[in-house]
């Protein structure tokens, strides 16, 4: 087992990791990532939908069990693993929360909105500042303009104005005018998807590029095993070398976790860390999309459009459940084959038909952190002969009241725009999970500190979406990208 020492070592490459990583080298720390999945190709196959969605070329080796919509059984579900996890596939939607949701987090809004600002500039943000009817306080102006609107999402942007909404132009992570890096084509294949050309703000092909550059050791396939540790101190982290499967051990004066909010409370479990709330309060956001088909093609020229959001009913239900609603936004239709493949027999020929002619609105909903939607570790082993990752959740009712109050408002949207048929596609999927090692004021209520470091360990923290103490009602990446800015202040200055 090989040994080396770090000032710091970090595990995993999404928002959370990369942007604390990023943070720590340029402070002149020591630093190394660990990261499971391997860099993206950006060949061809990156833009195919068969290749992406159906093929799942990125899947990584070790299933998720998962129990969820009242099953009885564990279904076995392989997510992703790519250098800047799930950066790397998201739509670029970077909104902030609003002061409202910080009610039962241990700090609040004024504390991360300068990291706001900063993470905003740092993705290169395109946005239209005071155009958002609920925009929080201190969105002075985004570092770039917002692109004009195309034509299947000015359909939307017209529609809503019509209806008497304020539709504004999502802030999005791309890069639509740095002319000293690759360009964005515009494409239909972006939300879901790495970007061939490097265009998206993704971690892989903006901060983790810088920060190698300045110096931080990227370890790619290396699967972080356990946490070492000595008198209530992280002393390192055994890791797991995915072709070799030789173990390693890396040495370090502080070990800062973002394997995303599965993966990150699984390690701890692992490790034998005891905090009775680690794993729980998994939350995904409740998400689904209304699809409508119009009697025309609504996007011939296939031109990007994921570019109008929502936030008119934000604040709805703020006085009876105590949450936001959430937001809805524009988003893709899936291709033909993919329609098809996900279509009841018998109806996938016309499915697929219709295809062109549909057009849809994403609706993100804020769920509650529920203790019984938890994380833990399966009786089974996997490939390197760790125990599986299991999750376990439910939605409550009023997670679905609040998506189908959003799905009720972004189906008007649809109707008024021309749509004749509708209908709904809830959304199963773990791409918003947050929460499971959430930050508190005190050790009973959460598993970490406002500075986001183990009530149990003073050199461990954690980066990732997993210290949300709860959803809220927006896209999460800009939150989780903002936190970690600002977890990596607090670490730099214990130095
Ligand atoms: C298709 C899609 C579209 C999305 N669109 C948007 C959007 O438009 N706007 C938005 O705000 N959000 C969006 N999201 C959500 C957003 O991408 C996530 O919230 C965010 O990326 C989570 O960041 P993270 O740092 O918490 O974790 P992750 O991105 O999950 O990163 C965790 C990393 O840790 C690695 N890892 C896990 N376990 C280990 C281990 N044991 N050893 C080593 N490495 C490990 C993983 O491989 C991964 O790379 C989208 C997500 C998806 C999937
Ligand atoms: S829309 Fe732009 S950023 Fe997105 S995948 Fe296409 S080229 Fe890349």
């Amino acid at each position: 087992m090989n040994s080396a020492h770090y000032d710091a070592v970090v595990v995993g490459s999404g928002f959370g990791g990369s942007l604390v990583a990023r943070a720590l080298v340029r402070a002149g720390f020591k630093t190394a990532l660990l990261e499971r999945g391997q860099w993206a190709r950006r060949d061809d196959g990156d833009w195919d939908q068969s290749e992406i969605l159906l093929k799942q070329r990125y899947r990584g080796t070790s299933p998720l069990l998962i129990k969820q919509y009242g099953s009885r059984d564990f279904q076995r579900v392989y997510a992703n693993e790519v250098v800047g996890g799930n950066s790397v596939f998201y739509g670029g939607a970077s909104l902030r929360l609003r002061p409202a949701d910080f009610a039962r987090w241990p700090f609040a809004y004024g504390d991360l909105a300068p990291y706001y600002t900063q993470a905003e500039q740092l993705m290169g943000v395109h946005g239209e500042a005071g155009a958002d009817p609920h925009e929080p306080p201190g969105v002075a102006a985004y570092p770039h303009k917002a692109i004009e609107l195309s034509a299947p999402a000015r359909r939307i942007y017209e529609t809503g104005q019509a209806l008497g909404l304020q539709p504004f132009k999502i802030p999005l992570a791309i890069n639509f005018s740095d002319a000293t890096r690759p360009l964005c084509l515009r494409c239909i294949t972006c939300d879901g998807f790495p970007c061939k050309v490097e265009a998206k703000n993704d971690m892989a092909s903006t901060v983790l590029a810088e920060a190698q550059a300045a110096g931080l050791q990227i370890i790619v396939g290396a699967v972080a095993q356990r946490l070492l540790q000595q008198s209530g101190r992280v002393e390192g982290v055994e890791y797991i070398d995915s072709e070799s499967r030789q173990s390693y051990s890396l040495r370090a004066d502080r070990v800062v976790l973002a394997a995303g909010a599965l993966g990150s409370p699984a390690l701890m479990q692992r490790s034998g860390y005891d905090h009775p709330l680690i794993g729980r309060f998994l939350m995904r956001h409740c998400n689904g999309v209304v699809n409508n088909i119009f009697p025309f093609r609504t996007n011939p020229e296939q031109v990007f459009h994921k570019q109008v959001c929502f936030t008119d009913f934000y604040e709805d239900l703020r006085s009876e459940l105590g949450t936001a609603v959430g937001v809805v936004q524009d988003i893709y239709s899936p291709a033909p084959p993919v329609i098809r493949h996900h279509t009841p027999w018998g109806l996938q020929t016309m499915a697929g038909l219709l295809a062109g002619n549909m057009q849809n609105l994403l609706c993100v909903a804020e769920d509650e952190p529920r203790a019984e939607n938890r994380v833990t570790l399966a009786g089974e082993s996997d490939a390197f002969g760790m125990e599986l990752v299991q999750v376990e959740h439910e939605y409550s009712e009023n997670d679905c009241r609040r998506r189908d109050y959003l799905m009720a408002k972004a189906g008007k949207v649809l109707r008024k725009s021309g749509g004749l048929f509708r209908y709904r596609h809830l959304i199963d999927s773990f791409s918003h999970a947050v929460g499971t090692l959430r930050s508190a004021h005190t050790p009973e209520e959460g598993v970490l500190d406002a500075d986001c470091r183990y009530w149990g360990a003073e050199n461990l923290y954690v980066a990732d979406g997993s210290f949300m103490p709860t959803s809220g009602g927006v896209n999460p990446s800009l939150t989780i990208a903002a936190n970690a800015l600002r977890v990596a202040k607090r670490i730099v200055a214990t130095r």
